[in-house]
């Protein structure tokens, strides 16, 4: 590094070499032609037809696809015509696509077509095509195309699966109203600038509100905050966010639309830093865990800076790890909200006890050994065992408990719990960073487990699950215990 040099002497680095342009083709009334009567053939002509282009098809003998789509195709007309190409069709068209059996063909017809520079696909024939047609995901007029050069057209469709699932369906609406109301603000006297945080303000709102169909309504909303912005502060708002335990692939998709939209993100220490990858990059991030804001980060102070900050308009999201409402104090955050008029929502997420479960393949519920499921906190408000536990429940033999904050009072609780009729060797475990790439697990029984806790070092959030429901599964195997994660990164 030379220190000399001033910042704006920093350019940004070249581009990385593309294996691939991706470009988006306009063929709204444009003429194009299929060579070929395929199934194939039919997909492509039915592409191009759905993209608005005019599409005729030259085949001696069209396959029944072809045939049945051009008696419905998509959008542009589909003309078959029964016989066989010739160099003269191609001319004039905007994409030539051949389907063919034979190289000679192939070949035939991509050099007929660049005669006359006409761009060329033909199916499977890599070697004879000037563009490829990528994986789509379509949320048109928002569309995006996915290639590998080639190289692997299944993980191409695995990651368009991916997509599929994570855009929702009414991105297509708000894209449509981007371009139904993009003409209507030009026309209003918002500078760049204002018309620049109009779009943002629609971003975050189609983030937001993903299946809600876009109504003039907005519009006109979002144009009025936009105005009043400088003037007055536009009102912000709360949503509470489940983290879960970790591992970020737990994350609901809900939970990382709220990220992606945040402008503040108040981030609890039991949440893992892979979860951030998700929030939104210009978003600000604020530890008020215990470990990130220094020991005076009480709950009040916390519902004091979330509704401030809310109240000066901002997006504000509240991290949490596990769900929100199992001993996150999620209760006392929504009130603050509500005594503040702030508007607030809540976006569950997966709690350690669902966590700790799948990580030992348990059913917490069981028809034969626990017809009833309990989750209760080892710590009280003083951080000793509470001392209104409902002794009876725990000691019954049909139940699943999981004990949360289980570490400093697990040989308190097992005491007193045995002392109440809980089965000695009712079998359980402790599940330690569940999820996560350090995840340590240990299966024995209540009595024995507060000793081997002891002996663990442990190093992160710890659970503990205890019942006749641990006795099935894999759990049985204790020894055989592996970690995916574990298994594919060493
Ligand atoms: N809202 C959280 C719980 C907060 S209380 C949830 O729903 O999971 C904090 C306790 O949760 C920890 O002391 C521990 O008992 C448990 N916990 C949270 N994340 C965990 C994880 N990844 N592994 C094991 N226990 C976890």
């Amino acid at each position: 590094m030379n220190a000399s040099r001033t910042p704006s002497e920093a350019r940004p680095p070249r581009m990385e070499a593309l294996a691939r342009l991706p470009v988006f083709y306009t063929l709204e009334g444009k003429r194009t032609i299929v060579a070929g009567g395929s199934a194939a053939a039919a997909w492509k002509a039915e592409l191009l037809s759905a993209a608005g282009a005019i599409v005729d098809v030259l085949c001696e003998t069209p396959g029944e696809e072809m045939l049945a789509l051009s008696q419905e195709a998509p959008r542009g007309a589909v003309y078959v015509h029964t016989r066989r190409w010739c160099p003269a069709d191609i001319e004039a068209c905007a994409l030539a696509i051949g389907a063919f059996d034979t190289d000679e063909e192939a070949a035939a017809f991509a050099s007929a077509a660049r005669a006359v520079g006409v761009p060329v696909n033909v199916v499977d024939k890599p070697a004879h095509c000037d563009f490829s047609f990528g994986s789509i995901v379509n949320r048109s007029p928002m569309v995006i195309g996915i290639s590998t050069d080639g190289a692997a057209p299944v993980f191409a469709q695995a990651i368009r699966a991916k997509l599929e699932a994570f855009l929702p369906r009414g991105f297509s609406l708000w894209t449509q109203a981007a371009q139904r109301w993009r003409r209507a603000l030009k026309a209003t006297d918002l500078p760049f600038e204002g018309r620049r945080r109009f779009w943002q303000h629609f971003t975050a709102r189609a983030l937001m509100h993903p299946d809600h169909e876009p109504q003039l309504e907005d519009y006109t909303a979002l144009l009025d905050r936009t105005r009043d912005e400088g003037a007055a502060v536009s009102a912000g708002s709360v949503t509470l966010v489940g983290a879960g335990p970790g591992d970020p692939e737990l994350l609901t998709l809900r939970a990382v639309r709220a990220l992606q939209s945040a402008d503040i993100i108040l981030i609890d220490d039991l949440v893992s830093s892979e979860v951030l990858d998700f929030a939104r990059r210009e978003a600000r991030k604020m530890l008020v865990g215990k470990t990130g804001y220094g020991p005076s980060c009480k709950q009040e102070e916390i519902n004091m800076l979330m509704v401030g900050l809310a109240k000066s308009g901002k997006r504000v999201v509240r991290l949490k790890g596990g769900d929100p409402g199992i001993f996150g104090r999620a209760g006392e955050e929504v009130a603050a909200c509500r005594a503040a008029k702030i508007p607030v929502e809540v976006v569950p997420g997966i709690t350690a006890a669902q966590a700790a479960a799948s990580r030992l393949s348990i059913s917490l519920s069981h028809r034969e050994h626990a017809r009833r499921i309990q989750y209760i906190t080892g710590h009280s408000k003083k951080g000793q065992l509470p001392s209104d536990l409902d002794w009876h429940s725990l000691a019954d033999p049909h139940v699943t408990t999981a004990i949360y904050m289980p570490v400093r009072t697990l040989a308190e609780f097992v005491a007193r719990a045995t002392e109440a009729g809980l089965d000695p060797k009712t079998p359980a475990a402790v599940v330690v960073n569940a999820t996560r790439a350090n995840e340590q697990v240990v299966i024995e029984t209540i009595a024995t487990l507060p000793e081997a806790i002891a002996r663990l070092d442990i190093n992160g959030p710890a659970i503990v699950l205890v019942g006749h429901a641990l006795a099935e599964g894999d759990v049985v195997a204790a020894n055989g215990w592996s970690h995916p994660r574990h298994g594919t990164h060493d």
